[in-house]
């Protein structure tokens, strides 16, 4: 792909609609604007990406615990969070066209639909937040909202993690799971739904200690992104100026991707909150959210690192990251050039032909692949068009069952990248592909 023109967005949603990462939510009855749904391929490669960040984030630390709260929580936790008052993006109408747009995402004053120039309506405060009635009655006693981020319920259960779990500071509570809110202006794919999942951790540290694990979880964030196959090149890190930091915060650090077609666009923040929340939940409950440091003999308020993601921006990344485009023997070639980690299929078997004296063989190589990793099994039209088809998924390799295998008990391996070609014995067949698609995660 030539440098002048950035990789379009438009592209990877078509990759992803044809070959079954991600669908347009109820898409016929015309979609929903900020909703999407999974496919086969994609709800595979999610849930590599939620495994391998509750693996780094919580397996592989003594010092974290993962929760899995409710999605309706009692709305007071809302109001003491600042939610109620504070969660809102500042909105306007262009009076020409009648869109509606993020006042803070304008340029010039010129409205990007219609082009017209101050037409924009005062700037009003919208809340993001989605609400519901809890019961069958709906009146204002009984509204409550669906959570716009899955941080806050670490600070409710604060006191119940300490206590079930004898921890001691420094440690923190992780979790994942969906989130809800209700954009100004979805978009750009999946970068900007309206329910999307989050990854959250909520680490408690002294308040004199605060500095050095922020700097702690900013490097241990960005390493995992590049262990995940993000290129270094296409990440930075920005510092939020004082003026744009949130309400909880004393110093938020984004890590940020370059998406050629929208620039440099946040994939996780990693905040510090300082005591504001156990503080803001204390004084709302009356239940004292404190933490006794024996050391000091007294109790105190820890101070919070929140590394915070979404596992949508996450997918889209890698996608967007891994696409690559070449030219093979005059035909154009695209692959995605995914880790082996986050690849929905690690493995095709392929039989060179459907024909009914390799598709034996075929089959059972597949058998034996299957338990040890995700494969699929394909025989449909040419080989050719087949390997195209697993390039287009990031399948790392694809194994083919030819006429020779008969006599030999080989199966021929292709690599994804550089599309060389193995031979190797079936019954080395597990043992090779695990050495290869071994990536230590
Ligand atoms: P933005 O400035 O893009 O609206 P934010 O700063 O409000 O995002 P946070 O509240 O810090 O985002 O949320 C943490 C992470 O959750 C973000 O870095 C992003 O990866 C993800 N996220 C937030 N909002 C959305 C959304 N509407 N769609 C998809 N992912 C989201």
């Amino acid at each position: 792909m030539s440098e002048a023109a950035p990789l379009s967005f438009e592209t990877i949603v078509s990759l992803c609609k044809r070959r079954g990462f991600v669908f347009p939510s109820s898409e016929i009855y015309g979609g929903m604007s900020g909703f999407w749904d999974y496919g086969p391929l994609g709800v595979e490669m999610k849930n590599n990406i939620k495994r391998l960040w509750w693996k780094s984030m919580v397996q592989e630390r003594d010092d974290v615990v993962g929760i899995d709260a409710a999605i309706i929580m009692n709305p007071k936790v809302w109001e003491a969070s600042g939610h109620v008052a504070t969660f809102t993006d500042p909105m306007i109408d262009c009076r020409n066209c009648k869109h509606r747009f993020r006042a803070d995402h304008i340029e010039g004053n010129v409205c990007p639909d219609c082009g017209a120039r101050d037409s924009f309506t005062e700037a009003r405060a919208f809340n993001l937040m989605f609400k519901t009635h809890v019961g069958p009655v709906e009146d204002s006693s009984n509204e409550a909202y669906l959570r716009p981020e899955t941080a806050q319920a670490m600070f409710v259960n604060f006191d119940n993690v300490v206590t079930s779990m004898r921890r001691k500071l420094p440690f923190g509570i992780a979790q994942m799971g969906r989130s809800f809110r209700n954009e100004i202006t979805p978009g750009n794919f999946i970068f900007r739904d309206r329910e999307f999942e989050q990854m959250e951790m909520e680490y408690f540290c002294k308040p004199a200690e605060y500095k050095q694990w922020h700097d702690h979880w900013l490097e241990q964030r960005l390493a995992w992104h590049k262990k995940l196959g993000v290129r270094e090149a296409n990440l930075r890190i920005r510092e939020h100026a004082q003026e744009e930091l949130s309400h909880y915060s004393n110093g938020t650090y984004d890590i940020e991707y370059n998406f050629g077609s929208m620039g440099w666009s946040e994939l996780e923040g990693i905040a510090s909150r300082t005591d504001f929340d156990l503080k803001a939940h204390a004084a709302a409950s009356g239940k004292a959210l404190t933490y006794f440091d024996e050391e000091a003999n007294e109790h105190i308020v820890p101070y919070v690192i929140e590394p915070a993601v979404g596992v949508d921006r996450t997918f889209l990344t890698l996608l967007y990251d891994a696409y690559r485009e070449e030219e093979v023997r005059g035909e154009k070639r695209v692959f995605l050039q995914l880790s082996p980690l986050v690849a929905p299929i690690k493995v095709a078997v392929l039989p060179l032909s459907r024909n009914e004296k390799l598709s034996p063989l075929a089959r059972e190589v597949s058998s034996l692949l299957r338990p040890h990793f995700f494969t699929q099994f394909d025989d449909a039209q040419s080989i050719g068009r087949r390997y195209r088809r697993q390039d287009e998924i990031g399948t790392p390799y694809c194994v083919t069952v030819d006429f020779d295998s008969l006599e030999d008990n080989a199966v021929t391996i292709r690599d994804r990248d550089e599309m060389q070609q193995d031979r190797v014995k079936v019954p080395e067949l597990v043992d090779y592909l695990r050495e290869k698609l071994s990536t230590d995660a």
